[in-house]
Parts: structure tokens; C-alpha cells; sequence
């Protein structure tokens, strides 16, 4: 099973691709925020409102939703049937099933711009809070009986 932040990266990355997330239905809907990141003041970097926007709709109708040229509904990523795993020609996360079959491989067998190593890749959210946490932490329990 995709968990859900697997599902969200995986939308956050393609994103930057250019590629939206689409309902095929009459009132046909297609998200694609950008930016997907911002930065604040320090150097960590975290999800836009858009982006946060963007997804809970995508959540709300995650039956309808896909991703543009990967025609698997949101819901069922969040599935048992699937999981993510990274494109073995250009590392993006493509759904994979062991239940379903006649999956289509990854989007970029379709794509002549990708992958292209001139490009920035796209990244997830750098967060070193948690990393800054445990050091401070570190900091304040470490007796400082170190003797020169
Ligand atoms: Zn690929």
C-alpha cells in the first residue's frame, strides 16, 4: 500500500514535471500548483498553501482524480493494490501493482523531454527541523565534561 505521503510526494514531484492532477469527469478539473515548494526565512523548505490547496481537494476526490498521462484514480493508489517506486530509467515514482495487471510503464517512456540531466530534478521539501531538534537536544542533556 501507497501511504499517503508516498501519494502526496509522488503528485509534489510530477508536479514539477508540468504535470497535473485531472478528473476525467463532465466537470473535468486539473490541478497542477506551482510552486509546490517555498522557503521561509531559514533554509527549510516546505509545501505552499497551493500545493496543501490542491491536495486536500485531490484527497476529497480521489476516485476522480489522476495523474495526467498515469490514468490510475488517486483512491486506488492509496489502495492495498499499489505501491510507488522510483522509475528505473529516471527515478520519478511510478505506481506499481501486483494485482493489477497490464500496468503502463512510466510516464516518461512517453516523454521527450524527460529525463534530461540538464535539468533541475525535482526534489521533495527539505525539513531540518528534526535534524536541528536532536542536536539541540544533544546540546542540552551533553555533560560538558569533556577535559581538554
Ligand atoms: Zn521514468
Amino acid at each position: 500500500m501507497a501511504p499517503r505521503t508516498q501519494v502526496k510526494e509522488y503528485l509534489a514531484l510530477w508536479f514539477q514535471l508540468g504535470h497535473a492532477a485531472v478528473t476525467n469527469e463532465n466537470r473535468r478539473r486539473e490541478l497542477c500548483p506551482q510552486p509546490v515548494f517555498q522557503r521561509d526565512d531559514s533554509q527549510h523548505s516546505g509545501y505552499t498553501a497551493e500545493f496543501e490547496q490542491a491536495w486536500s481537494e485531490i484527497l476529497n476526490g480521489a476516485s476522480e482524480f489522476y495523474l495526467e498521462g498515469a490514468p490510475i484514480a488517486i483512491a486506488d493508489l492509496l489502495s492495498n493494490a499499489w505501491d510507488i517506486i522510483p522509475c528505473a530509467n529516471c527515478m520519478m515514482p511510478i505506481p506499481t501493482s501486483l494485482v493489477v495487471q497490464g500496468v503502463k510503464p512510466c510516464i516518461c517512456e512517453h516523454l521527450s523531454v524527460w529525463p534530461n540531466p540538464d535539468l533541475p530534478k525535482p526534489r521533495l521539501p527539505i525539513s531540518d527541523k528534526s535534524y536541528l531538534c536532536n542536536l539541540c537536544e544533544r546540546l542540552r542533556t551533553s555533560p560538558s565534561q569533556v577535559s581538554a
